[in-house]
């Protein structure tokens, strides 16, 4: 075991750690403070990188390259996988950490690191254990307590799954009710489903379909939560259960391909419901529209200003950057700019990874939410509207363009209401 011989008065700089020039994180500088002297002591590492997941966790070899690029680091939260090593290397409870709840599995890291560190395996890998022990945030336990109850996580009657359906103007066919094959089957998925403002998308791109002549049908009260960002946020045995269910609705009916309003729904079901036998074609509905949207007569000018904020779950993690922008430019009349942070590049949301569900647990360890970092960024193009195509982001940038005193400047729009705006 090597010992660090450190000196209080020598390693502290203003409010920050550094021990041979590697920044340390808050926990450090307050257990310095305290006049702890450290050993090494990987046995924290050990237990990380033993969870069968988590290994990469032990490549890190400190080149720092993730750390400027991660959304929670950017924002004051002291993050990123770098530093998550360092602490691990001196014995730093992981499981005891806020650490373990801060990632928002954005992939941001991944896309830079060198060695193949990798977050998106390792945070459920770790965070399932603490799931286990039932070490995990209140706000979070009750999403995870609302999926398994309701089956969504806001908690809602699931004989209302497909009540959106009667507050649209056109037909939206649900599977059990026609009995035969459609050509597309479109999973909702529950913020898109329930959530006041997410249904806005929802009823649009339903009377765009129909306008379209699309032949689809949706499962209604037999869908169930994908369960992508419980599975991310550690709750492991309920995503499979849920994938089991979904899998077994699908497959009693016939269709040619998924489309999906939800980046976190196409996640799962491209990605993760093959490992249980679930093999579809699956589409988010940018990229279905895509070559479609020079069918619509367009029959208002829309005369904005816009932005595109690119989710992590169709970006980074599903290679989709390039159907959302030939959405918004064939809008008649729009203006569109791109903020400096897009494509590969994007910035976060906050909302993935379980997020969606911990801001008040993030409040008391970053600076400002990544929602509220976004919004100024998206203000600061002059843009009159800031552009979204993820169920979580409409509210969250809602929220986020208030609480950073932004109202009157620029709006939230789904690229479905946009569209449905301009074909009257
Ligand atoms: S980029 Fe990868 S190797 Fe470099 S510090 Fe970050 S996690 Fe470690
Ligand atoms: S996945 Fe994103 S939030 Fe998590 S550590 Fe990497 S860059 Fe930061």
């Amino acid at each position: 075991m090597a010992r660090l011989n450190v000196e209080k008065d020598r390693i502290i700089e203003k409010e920050k750690v550094v021990v041979d020039g590697i920044e340390l994180s808050r926990e450090w500088n307050r257990m310095f403070e305290q006049r702890v002297i450290f050993d090494y002591d990987t046995s924290m590492l050990d237990k990380v990188t033993s969870i069968p997941g988590a290994e990469s966790m032990g490549w890190c070899y400190q080149c720092g390259q993730c750390v400027p690029v991660c959304p929670v680091d950017t924002v004051g939260g002291e993050y990123g996988p770098r530093k998550i090593y360092r602490n691990l290397q001196y014995g730093i409870d992981l499981f005891e950490s806020p650490d373990l709840w801060k990632c928002t599995t954005c992939m941001n890291c991944l896309r830079v690191c060198p060695k193949d560190v990798n977050m998106i395996d390792i945070m459920p890998a770790v965070r399932a254990e603490a799931v286990m022990e039932g070490q995990v945030p209140d706000e979070l336990q009750e999403a995870f307590e609302n999926t398994f109850e309701y089956g969504n996580p806001l908690g809602e009657s699931p004989r209302k799954r497909a009540d959106w359906t009667k507050e649209v103007s056109v037909e939206v066919p649900i599977m059990k009710e026609i009995n035969r094959p459609v050509d597309v089957l479109w999973f909702v998925e529950c913020y898109p489903a329930y959530h006041h403002r997410s249904k806005d998308a929802t009823k649009a791109l339903a009377e765009i379909l129909v306008r379209l002549g699309v032949d689809f049908g949706i499962l209604g009260v037999e869908e169930k939560c994908s369960c992508d960002s419980q599975r991310l946020a550690g709750e492991v045995g309920l995503f499979e259960e849920f994938a089991e269910h979904n899998i077994k609705t699908l497959k009693k009916y016939k269709f040619n391909k998924i489309l999906t309003t939800d980046p976190h729904a196409l996640n799962a079901l491209r990605k993760e419901y093959p490992k249980y036998g679930g093999e579809f074609e699956v589409v988010h509905y940018t990229t279905f529209l895509a070559p479609l949207i020079d069918k619509i007569e367009w029959k208002k000018t829309l005369n904005y200003k816009v932005t595109f904020h690119d989710p992590c779950y169709l970006g980074r993690h599903n290679g989709e950057y390039d159907a959302p922008r030939k959405l918004i430019e064939a809008l008649p009349g729009v203006e569109f700019v791109e903020m400096g942070r897009c494509r590969e590049q994007s910035y976060c949301c906050g909302g993935g990874g379980g997020g969606m569900w911990l801001d008040g647990f993030m409040a008391d360890h970053i600076k400002e939410r990544l929602s509220e970092n976004r919004i100024k960024e998206a203000v600061a193009t002059g843009a009159d509207v800031l552009v979204v195509c993820c169920p979580y982001e409409v509210s969250r940038f809602e929220d986020a363009v208030k609480s950073t005193g932004n109202e009157g400047k620029i709006i939230v729009r789904d690229i479905a209401e946009l569209i449905k705006e301009a074909m009257g």
